[in-house]
């Protein structure tokens, strides 16, 4: 299956392993609002750097975000507050997704 992911920035498409996973993102909190799309990752393309989203972001792809937040509140005592703040409403807009039927 050929899955391309779309730089939100320059607008380029990349295969889903040329792009920066998002635990190699470390602004990542700073550059996604809460309830904004989830981004898949970051433009590999060094003079851009933007976010790049899949077509369609599924709610599969939401949990394993949720997943990778909680890791990094643990790692980063710091940013916990506000991880768990943004995890909330996450959790509470994939919530809203379940009329949308089970994937696998
Ligand atoms: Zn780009």
């Amino acid at each position: 299956m050929k899955l391309t992911i779309q730089c939100q920035l320059c607008e380029k498409e990349w295969r889903e392993k040329q792009v920066i996973p998002l635990e190699n993102v470390p602004d990542l909190l700073q550059r996604i609002a809460p309830g904004e799309v989830v981004p898949f990752g970051e433009c590999p393309d060094p003079k851009c750097g933007g976010l790049c989203h899949q077509e369609h972001t599924s709610r599969l792809q939401v949990e394993e975000l949720l997943r990778f937040l909680r890791r990094l509140a643990v790692d980063r005592e710091i940013e916990a507050r506000a991880l768990r703040t943004y995890v909330d409403l996450l959790e509470k807009a994939s919530e809203s997704d379940h009329c949308e039927g089970e994937l696998g």
